[in-house]
């Protein structure tokens, strides 16, 4: 089925079709809404993941396609876990995702698209500012007799409630509920001592809808209200008034929270309400193969200090796979191409892969770098003598133009691209062997130089210096072409070398300690010797050392220390190990 889209006549990729959007496709064609209203509402207790992109782009693409609007909402319900930090950080990711959708998919003019991006980048909203409202609505529904202020313990409420068990203050009458509720927020009891439970049918086969709890008590200092509140709302009861207060339509999350339906139903549908009600969809959330995508379990790695930070590029945060040098193009296209099912299943990491590439490969800029270099003296170019080649920068981008770089006697080649006793089909170069190098001439290796311990430390060489572009032997073919530095003109820069996080695809998979499976050579660090250029690397380009992998500048470079992360390799060598296996 397709989406009527009201303002993307030109873009460049369809918008996709799935369950949910055909859900909002026919409400939009019934007229059902004056508008279509959606929201992204991350707790703010941890950064965010690869999984909530999936949502995000869900949220904020229904209301893009659809004519509408998409609220951030932090659900800052529950002070003694969340952190300004996190707030700070989700507004930073979500910005990050989305700005920038409407200029380049929708193909708008500039003008325009500035306007766009303004409107794109949302300022939060949070559930802490309802709390007022949120306190009103547990009045109403106590003065209605449909909630009350229960004392059993919290283990006792459980067990009450597993065993189909009527709460013995389930029968206070209205005016006691109303008095021990203005008593528990007005501080008198501490944490536990009471809570306001709804009063719906503890014999529900839906355990959610066994007298769940709405209030609790917690004195603590929330990030948003301060010393305000010392009761907080429940998730439950706090996301569909949330969603009602803003006017959404539709309240679309995981799967997990299709057994709370009932109650988000209960609680809108048993306090009168004038406006429209929100409506719960739920789709599967999104796991990827080689990580973990729980908030808990990323903030162990983070403080037990088996990654960086929570922007650790091996990390599968929205800051991490940012800092690793992933745009936010990439990872649109790749929450588009998984889909939108109601059906949980791992989705293979070669699918993020994928469009990490496809998008890196168009874009960037295309270099040349020896990361484990071995050296190369051309006997017949004179000591001093330099040239200046052309190389192109980005072959499938003509606009992207030419650059120089220097080539002299002495060069740095990848030492891989050598071998003394090559084995078979080895195109690269070998004692008596030629080879091209890129963008310059064709060199045969004349002699290998080692040192006392029989290490290669050198490779002599004689460059035909007619096979350049335009030379007489230029159309002469060698099977193989490298890569190579001018060693006296070459910078130094530290490359990060990151691989996955985990060696097995579902790390916690029957409750294994995820930690016990992490993949010890996830990151090498080595100096790569680069061609000069490089020197005003861009955080916001991206690069392709070229036969090598994509890389990105990082955060930690500074004024003469270049550090590059390697965003991802050129091919899949993980999939080439399990062929060969
Ligand atoms: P986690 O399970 O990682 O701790 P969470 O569900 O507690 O995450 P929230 O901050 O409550 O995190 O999530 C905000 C929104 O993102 C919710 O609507 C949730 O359904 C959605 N979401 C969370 N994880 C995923 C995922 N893996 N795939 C898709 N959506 C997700
Ligand atoms: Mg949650």
């Amino acid at each position: 089925m397709s989406n009527p889209t009201n303002d993307n006549a030109n873009a460049a990729a369809p918008a996709p079709s799935d369950f949910i959007r055909d859900i909002v496709a026919k409400h939009v064609a019934e007229k059902k809404y004056p508008r279509i209203h959606t929201r992204f509402p991350p707790e703010p207790n941890g950064y965010l993941h690869i999984g909530h992109a999936k949502s995000i782009c869900l949220n904020f693409g229904i209301a893009r396609e659809f004519g509408g609007v998409c609220n951030l909402r932090m659900d800052d319900t529950n002070p003694t876990k969340e952190d300004i930090e996190y707030v700070e950080s989700i507004q930073a990711d979500v910005n990050w995702l989305i700005a920038g959708w409407a200029e380049k998919e929708l193909g708008l003019n500039s003008q325009s698209a500035i306007g766009n991006r303004q409107s794109a980048i949302p300022q939060p909203f949070y559930a802490s500012d309802y709390f007022d409202q949120i306190h009103d609505f547990a009045v109403a529904l106590i003065k209605k007799g449909k909630a009350f202020v229960c004392d059993l313990t919290p283990d006792e409420t459980d067990e009450y409630r597993r065993n189909a068990k009527e709460s013995p203050f389930r029968n206070r009458s209205v005016a006691e509920n109303l008095d021990w509720f203005t008593r528990m927020k007005a501080g008198e009891f501490s944490d536990g001592a009471r809570v306001l439970r709804a009063k719906i049918d503890v014999a529900s086969p839906n355990i959610w809808l066994r007298d769940p709890l709405l209030y609790r008590i917690k004195h603590a200092e929330h990030h948003q209200t301060g010393g305000k509140w010392c009761i907080y709302p429940m998730y439950d009861f706090a996301h569909c008034l949330s969603d009602y207060i803003e006017g959404i339509t539709h309240s679309i999350c995981t799967l997990e929270f299709e057994v709370h339906r009932p109650l988000y139903d209960w609680i809108l549908e048993n306090l009168d309400l004038p406006r429209a009600l929100p409506h719960q969809y739920e789709f599967a959330r999104l796991s990827v193969g080689y990580t973990v995508m729980s908030k808990r379990k990323l903030m162990e790695l983070v403080t037990e200090k088996l990654v960086t930070g929570w922007d650790d590029p091996r990390m599968p945060t929205i800051s991490g796979i940012r800092r690793r040098g992933v745009t936010p193009e990439a990872l649109r296209n790749f929450a588009y191409n998984i889909g939108i099912t109601k059906y949980n299943g791992l989705t293979d990491v070669a699918v993020l892969e994928f469009a990490i590439r496809e998008d890196l490969n168009k874009n960037a800029l295309r270099r040349l770098a020896v990361l484990r270099p071995i050296k190369v003296v051309l006997t017949n170019v004179p000591a001093g003598k330099t040239e200046e080649l052309d190389a192109v920068n980005n072959p499938g981008d003509e606009s992207a133009g030419k650059r120089q770089i220097t080539f002299s006697r002495e060069l740095y080649i990848e030492r891989d691209d050598f071998a003394e006793v090559p084995p078979p089909k080895f195109f690269r170069l070998k004692p008596g062997g030629e080879v091209r190098l890129k963008y310059a001439y064709i060199i045969k290796c004349d002699e290998v130089v080692k040192d006392a311990a029989g290490n290669v430390t050198e490779l002599h060489c004689t460059a035909d210096l007619d096979s350049k572009t335009g030379g007489a032997t230029a159309g002469r073919k060698v099977k193989g072409t490298i890569h190579w530095v001018s060693a006296a003109h070459a910078i130094d820069a530290e490359v990060r070398l990151y691989d996955r996080l985990f060696t097995e695809a579902e790390p916690d998979k029957d409750g294994r300690d995820f930690k016990s499976v992490l993949n010890a050579k996830s990151l090498e660090v080595l100096t790569a010797k680069c061609e000069p250029s490089l020197k005003d690397a861009k955080p916001e380009l991206r690069y392709q050392f070229e036969r090598l992998a994509y890389f990105a500048l990082d955060k930690d470079s500074a004024p003469g220390k270049l550090v590059f992360n390697r965003t991802i390799t050129l091919k899949d060598a993980w999939a080439k190990e399990a062929q060969k296996s």
